[in-house]
């Protein structure tokens, strides 16, 4: 039996669909939204009316119900047009998640379904400025009161929660128990009482996409919008990553991936001590690295998306994905820069961009420490 790295027709469609929008709706105006911060509202419109958005919501509420490794091959494409754009796109995904994964039918249908029809955002609201890699840590409260939970608190680092029309958010509902049953999943919608999205934070990269902070003041959430079970927010909250690292890994291929391009590009034209930089080994290898890294990189997006498709646990390899492709496209990327000289650190130039946009990968989704503790863990305490 042999193992095949090669792609249906379909997927690769599904690549090229993704790579020709990348290449003719994203990168045109992605200067723009680094420079400005304006949320790129036309671009997303003309992606999900391609179906390049929400692409995991099952087909009986109206979705595409794509496999994780569609998915990753989509992420890469978007995120090597522009990775904040990328970011504001695929943050649906990440909300979306635990909601196919554990809510009711009555749930799926309000808030999953329009969501294939027209463009409406959602944002998973889990960190707080006291939680962050230490989730457990969570301060944000819902305490039932007959057919309603009120819940108060502060989320922090919230991305698309500016736009999004609701948020997946994550509470103690029985502090003393914490992730052990004592934290429960809630479909908030923006528009309520007492909700209050922070003012767009100024980040380093990624600039396009919108962060925010977001209180919640003794907001009324009705019990029917409890994802699953009291109880099990824990539990969904870190499922959804399982699917989400995979792409989010995907995603920072594509950055190193548009940081090469350029490089090979400039490496040829450049000419020092009367010969192309290329010609110079100390670049050249600098590239072959780039090119050998970016290439595991994929492989191992691949093999968590596919492991994760045919029904097998995929925490470990998902966590591979995820450290190995942030930390390279960070080596990437500032190599990139490296290879322009003065002109990569100018903004003139586009690498400098990726490298800012390429830093976020090691802190989101969990940092890259946090990816290397999972792994051990997986392996010393899971014994895998
Ligand atoms: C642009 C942006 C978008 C984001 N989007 C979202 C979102 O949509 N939804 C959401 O819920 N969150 C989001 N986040 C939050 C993000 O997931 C957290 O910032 C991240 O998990 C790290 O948490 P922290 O910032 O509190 O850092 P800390 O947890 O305070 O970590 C600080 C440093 O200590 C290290 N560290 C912490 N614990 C350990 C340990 N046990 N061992 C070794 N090192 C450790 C970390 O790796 C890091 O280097 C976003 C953040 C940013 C910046």
């Amino acid at each position: 039996m042999s193992i095949s790295f090669r792609l249906s027709d379909e997927q690769e469609s599904l690549r090229a669909l993704a790579h020709e929008f990348a290449e003719n709706e994203i990168r045109p105006v992605a200067p723009h939204h680094d420079e400005t911060g304006e949320y790129a509202w036309e671009v997303l419109r003309k992606a999900h009316e391609l179906g390049l958005m929400n692409t995991h919501i099952p087909a009986e509420y109206g979705g595409l119900e794509l496999s994780a490794v569609d998915g990753i091959l989509i992420a890469e494409e978007l995120a090597w047009g522009c990775s904040g754009i990328g970011t504001a796109m695929e943050a649906n995904g990440l909300a979306q998640q635990p909601v196919i994964l554990g809510a009711s039918d009555h749930l799926k249908k309000k808030y999953l379904a329009p969501m294939t029809e027209t463009l409406q955002m959602c944002a998973y609201a889990v960190t707080e400025p006291g939680a962050g890699s230490d989730v457990q840590a969570l301060s944000t409260t819902a305490v039932r009161k007959g057919d309603r939970y009120i819940l108060n608190g502060n989320k922090m680092w919230i991305t698309n929660a500016g736009v999004a029309d609701w948020y997946f958010v994550v509470a103690l509902t029985d502090p003393a128990r914490k992730a052990k049953g004592g934290m429960t999943a809630f479909i908030v919608e923006r528009g309520w009482a007492g909700v209050t999205p922070g003012k767009k934070e100024q980040n380093m990269g990624q600039r396009a996409s919108d962060t925010r902070a977001v209180t919640f003041e003794d907001v009324e959430v009705p019990v029917e919008n409890v994802v699953g079970v009291e109880g099990d927010g824990w539990k969904l909250a870190m499922a959804a990553f399982d699917y989400t690292r995979p792409a989010v890994a995907s995603a920072s291929v594509g950055v190193a991936r548009a940081a090469m391009e350029y490089a090979i590009q400039y490496a040829g034209e450049r000419k020092t001590f009367g010969t192309p930089i290329a010609n110079h080994q100390a670049i050249a290898f600098m590239i072959a690295e780039m090119a050998m890294n970016i290439e595991a990189g994929r492989l191992l997006c691949w093999q968590a998306g596919e492991l994760k498709d045919r029904g097998a646990r995929n925490t470990m390899q998902s966590s591979y994905a995820k450290a190995f492709c942030a930390d390279m496209a960070m080596k990437v990327t500032t190599d990139a820069v490296q290879i322009f000289g003065g002109y990569g650190y100018s903004r003139e130039y586009p690498v400098e961009k990726l490298m800012r946009d390429a830093k976020i990968f090691q802190i989101y989704e969990g940092t890259s420490q946090i990816q290397r503790l999972i792994i051990s863990r997986e392996l010393m305490v899971r014994g895998r």
